[in-house]
């Protein structure tokens, strides 16, 4: 596996981020971008928030404007040392004072009848702030106005996804040796964030062990259940490394399988396969949910798999694009992305196989190289 240090993004690469951010906004017809904390921040300015702040914290970027940071002031000198402050004004304001008063000029600026693209997850209460001074501006849903904005990684954030996707790999292979039957879920979830911590993850989103029956439930948070000889177990995990997203699932079994255990296995691994197959330039994303959903309704189980077939992975593990019915944004080489079909059936077991893929122009590549057969624990 990878095991080199990335050379770190510098503020011209922020820069280029937020330009074009701004340039986007206004092909889109959007007077600009207002940025709460959160991954669309981290990518744009390197600026993690330490915690998710009641204070207004706002990244207002608008062609033809300086980039300029809204911050608490004792947020201040952590904001300044964040990469892209270099391509940014900071203006800090101080508790006692209206944030939105001092936010207002900035929009005003851009036209009072302005359109803006709003990060999806800013406080509401921010948001309301800024239409009472602002009465006539309007805000979007920044996903829906610029769905594509970190949707295409370049090389440097291409090699990072790889090295995450090899750490998960390196975790799949480690547990795989570990004792199941007689352990607790709990037990065995914190041993992968344990192994995703030593290959290298600085975060750890999360690591689920479904097992038996918690199996047919895709985001089942794993519990006091004590895993049984001959269940099957759904084991999900990701976090971030070097600040970028990994996240695969493979299902295990304790012992010897049934027939209809591998039959069920089979049809997911198959549906997996043929959904990463059918990635390349141009084809829409619904597509590969519907090749997957082909697979698995063709073997008549198609009403026991309940989501969609993936999620854009970059600085945050779910993202844009969505492999969805109804996403009809065609794929574009740089473009990275689970795939991850399921079958979960109540009260028995699920089976879930989860690899990262990556548009390149002949097709797609995989970020997870572990075998997907059914792999047999103990
Ligand atoms: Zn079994
Ligand atoms: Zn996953
Ligand atoms: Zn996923």
């Amino acid at each position: 596996m990878t095991t080199g240090t990335p050379a770190p993004f510098c503020a011209t690469d922020y820069k280029a981020r937020m330009d074009r951010a701004a340039q986007s906004a206004a092909d889109a017809g959007l007077a600009g971008v207002l940025v709460a904390p959160g991954p669309d921040l981290v990518w744009l300015t390197g600026y993690q928030v330490p915690a998710d702040t009641e204070r207004l914290t706002l990244l207002v970027l608008a062609a033809g404007q300086e980039p300029t940071l809204i911050v608490p002031a004792l947020e201040a000198p952590d904001a300044a040392k964040a990469t892209g402050a270099g391509a940014m004004t900071l203006r800090d304001w101080t508790d006692g004072r209206d944030p939105y008063e001092i936010t207002a000029p900035l929009l005003r600026s851009k036209g009072d009848s302005g359109r803006f693209g709003v990060s999806d997850n800013a406080w509401a209460m921010h948001l309301l702030g800024l239409q009472r001074n602002l009465p006539d501006t309007s805000y979007v849903s920044l996903t829906e106005a610029l769905p594509m904005l970190r949707g295409v990684k370049d090389a440097a954030e291409l090699e990072r996804l790889a090295a995450a996707g090899a750490a998960a790999d390196a975790t799949y292979e480690e547990i795989k040796k570990v004792p199941f039957a007689g352990r607790k879920e709990i037990d065995i979830s914190r041993e992968l964030a344990d192994l995703l911590g030593r290959f290298g993850h600085e975060q750890v989103d999360f690591t689920l062990v479904c097992s038996g029956p918690n199996g047919a439930n895709p985001h089942h948070a794993p519990g006091d259940r004590v895993v049984q000889d001959g269940d099957m177990v759904v084991l999900d995990f990701g976090g971030l490394k070097h600040g970028y997203g990994s996240d695969t699932s493979r299902t295990v079994h304790v012992g010897e399988p049934t027939d209809e255990e591998r039959r069920v296995h089979d049809i997911v691994r198959e549906a997996q396969t043929a959904a990463c197959d059918a990635v390349r330039p141009g084809i829409a994303c619904q597509d590969v949910d519907r090749v997957a959903r082909k697979v698995i309704t063709d073997a008549g189980y198609g009403e026991y798999f309940i989501h969609r077939t993936g999620h854009g992975i970059g600085v945050s593990t779910h993202e844009p694009p969505y492999m969805v019915e109804g996403e009809e944004q065609p794929l574009v080489p740089g473009m990275c992305f689970s795939v991850e079909p399921g079958i979960y059936l109540p009260g028995r077991f699920g089976v879930r196989i989860e690899d990262i893929v990556t548009v390149t122009e002949d097709g797609g590549k995989r970020l997870n190289s572990t075998a997907r057969d059914l792999a047999i624990v103990g």
